[in-house]
């Protein structure tokens, strides 16, 4: 098949997976298979640059280049709605639109109010050509290429009659699974976690970096298509259509012919809208004929044929009983109000969120007060108010602890943050395990040891910091509870394997504060080892582009620390990788005279790393298999295309591991 073919093959086979995976949840194919697919497509793509396509499923990635949100004007201002928390509002609007009408009855439709981002999509010619924000509704930023990176948005439409350019409005957000899965990771690198899913999307959606985007599970519910007057004569045919065009359309959706059926429909959802995958905070209704959405205009901020009604806030009033401390892993503290079980939304509560010392001072909050709970967006409630008046003179008022309840250090707050920090990063218990589990984490040191795992070791004593991994032997794990002789093996051959993994993420593991994983690759990149960083002054450190003061204090003080040297020796007499492998560096001529094929995603380094330890090693790369080429290294996912060409040509196709071996020996 010629590459043309095959890339068009290869996207329309995407687009259709994509489409049944993330617009109708029924998947076709596996994840892997998927991500084969698309492999092959973006390896065929840069062997072809003449075929590229904006449209092509490959965007999905996103890209590491940052980009710049230029403000675009929006065709159709992007009003928002009137809201309202009363139903007696709610029947004065149906009144007025009555009214107005000169109607006895006017059917609405009935949608979930979601609590995420607004979006634009534009479409020409069935392709996606741009996605704009809300902004101040005038005028919003657009955000293609971040766009792009969520698949149930459709690229390119099915094939139908959809008008040559429209635009369509929905929302972006993020499903409760995905927002736990993300703020986990952030906790894990020490960066700030999102108070909520929708300021997560919204974070999100602004990230100049849309490859990072990429990695996040945004979703995008689509219900407007504005000024298509024309073509449909209710709200509700235009959204069937567009559900025809590709688009995901809420099934959240009912005609309601009276106010008694638009009631039943806010009661039925106030009641079960726990049971969502993702947040909402009330309920839209819309006047369904276009032809009377005319003739009820517009005011100068908001449609006058929609209204939004919104939930109440969820709250209850209980006694607060006492405060506990809480430190995390990066030895943040956390204030948690215990307090007499109450119901609030169905749920049990027994205990809510203080967030920090500013809010329980703000909120001059006693121990035994009254005090009024709330569940919001957060998954934890919080503690909103206080009734002074319930209040007798013998309580004591909520002190902040000064001392870490883990390891008795004083605690300490820096300016401008909200939060007390446990300053004894080596000795704090929590601390110590925080670094360990993110020592080993995957995209760290990726080492098989769950946190089961190190809590056991610790408190046996064999794992008191990230140097000990490499004294660990299979002998002392058997003995171990729990441990079998294989699982000993194992954790130990992992351990052994990750003195493979490359400096950058040695960086990244060793959890210097402010060195997430994007820093760390870029310090490693700059500074090429650990010993020529150690010897960084704040000035060679601001030279690298996006380190700022904060980072190059934090660096300087890190290896100005006595402990931190002790253990970055230990890690090197270990053996970890404490250099970048660079082009410029010849280690060896193992390879002399050799060409290779590199195909695929690799597990422990990436595919730019595999190149250079060929060059380094006196070996050649080549982009594709030909009669000259002595190896293919296979990760997974690795081209069919390639690996027939391979097997025609008689060529070993070697793995990961077997390559290392072959440099190593
Ligand atoms: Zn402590």
């Amino acid at each position: 098949m010629m590459p043309k073919e095959r890339i068009l093959q290869l996207r329309d086979e995407l687009n259709q997976h994509n489409y049944r995976y993330y617009v109708l949840s029924q998947p076709e194919i596996s994840d892997m298979e998927y991500d084969r697919l698309m492999h092959e497509l973006i390896a065929l793509e840069k062997e072809h640059p003449d075929l590229a396509d904006p449209a092509s499923p490959s965007q999905r990635v996103g890209s590491d280049t940052d980009n710049t949100f230029t403000q675009v004007k929006h065709t159709y201002p992007m009003l928002s709605l009137d809201n309202t928390y009363s139903e007696d509002e709610v029947r004065d609007f149906d009144e007025r639109t009555r009214k107005t009408l000169y109607l006895d009855k006017v059917e609405y439709i009935c949608e979930l109010k979601y609590d995420g981002v607004s979006i634009s999509l534009q479409y020409e010619n069935g392709r996606l050509v741009r996605a704009v924000t809300r902004g101040d509704g005038e005028k919003g930023d657009d955000v293609t290429p971040n766009a792009k990176t969520i698949r149930s948005i459709p690229l390119l439409l099915k094939p139908g009659n959809h008008p040559d350019t429209f635009e369509i409005r929905g929302e972006i957000f993020l499903p409760h699974k995905g927002f736990e899965a993300m703020n986990a990771e952030r906790a894990e690198t020490g960066e700030p976690i999102f108070a909520n899913p929708r300021n997560a999307a919204s974070g999100t959606l602004k990230t100049k970096n849309s490859a990072l985007v990429a990695r996040r599970p945004l979703d995008c519910y689509l219900y407007y298509l504005p000024g298509l007057e024309k073509h449909f004569s209710t709200h509700f045919e235009s959204i069937q259509a567009a559900k025809e065009w590709g688009f995901k359309i809420p099934p959240y959706i009912k005609k309601c012919s009276n106010l008694d059926e638009v009631f039943a429909f806010i009661a039925f959802w106030e009641k079960e809208r726990d049971g969502l995958p993702f947040d909402i905070d009330g309920i839209v209704i819309k006047v369904n004929a276009y032809r009377q959405q005319q003739l009820l205009g517009f005011t100068a901020k908001s449609p006058r044929w929609a209204i939004a009604y919104k939930f109440k806030a969820r709250e209850a009033i209980t006694t607060l009983l006492s405060v506990d401390y809480q430190v995390g892993r990066t030895g943040a503290v956390t204030p948690v109000a215990n307090l007499e079980p109450v119901l609030l939304a169905g749920t049990r509560v027994k205990r809510a969120s203080l967030h920090n010392a500013d809010q329980i001072a703000l909120l001059d909050i006693h121990i035994g007060d009254k005090v009024t709970i709330e569940k919001g967006g957060e998954i934890i409630p919080k503690i909103t108010g206080v009734d002074l008046s319930a209040r007798s003179a013998d309580l004591k008022p909520v002190r902040f602890i000064e001392k870490c309840p883990e390891c008795g250090t004083a605690l300490v707050r820096s300016q401008g943050e909200a939060k007390h920090f446990c300053p004894n990063e080596t000795d704090c218990p929590p601390q110590i395990k925080g670094r360990l589990e993110h020592f080993v984490s995957r995209k760290a040191m990726d080492i098989g040891c769950a946190e089961a795992t190190i809590e056991q070791l610790y408190d046996h004593g064999l794992l008191k910091n990230a140097a000990d991994f490499y004294n660990l032997t299979a002998e002392q794990l058997v003995k171990l509870e729990r441990f079998a002789r294989k699982s000993a093996e194992n954790l130990v051959n992992s351990i052994e394997l990750s003195k493979q993994v490359p400096f950058d993420r040695v960086l990244y593991a060793i959890g210097i504060r402010y060195v997430g994983e994007t820093v760390a690759k870029k310090l490693a990149r700059h500074f090429l080892s650990m010993e020529a960083l150690r010897k960084a002054s704040v000035d060679d450190l601001i030279q690298v582009g996006e380190i700022g003061e904060v980072i190059a204090q934090s660096v300087i003080g890190y290896f100005a620390n006595e402990r931190n040297m002790e253990l970055i020796n230990r890690l090197v007499q270990a053996g970890l990788q404490m250099q970048m492998m660079t082009v410029e560096t010849n280690i060896s001529s193992t390879l002399h005279g050799k060409n290779f094929v590199i195909s695929g995603v690799f597990r422990n380094h990436s595919r730019e790393d595999i190149q250079q330890l060929i060059a380094s090693h006196g070996g050649k790369n080549q982009s594709s298999v030909n009669s000259n080429t002595q190896y293919v290294v296979a990760g997974d996912g690795m081209g069919p295309a390639k690996r027939e060409k391979a097997a025609k040509l008689g060529i070993p196709v070697i793995s990961e591991d077997d390559f290392m071996q072959m440099i190593s020996s």
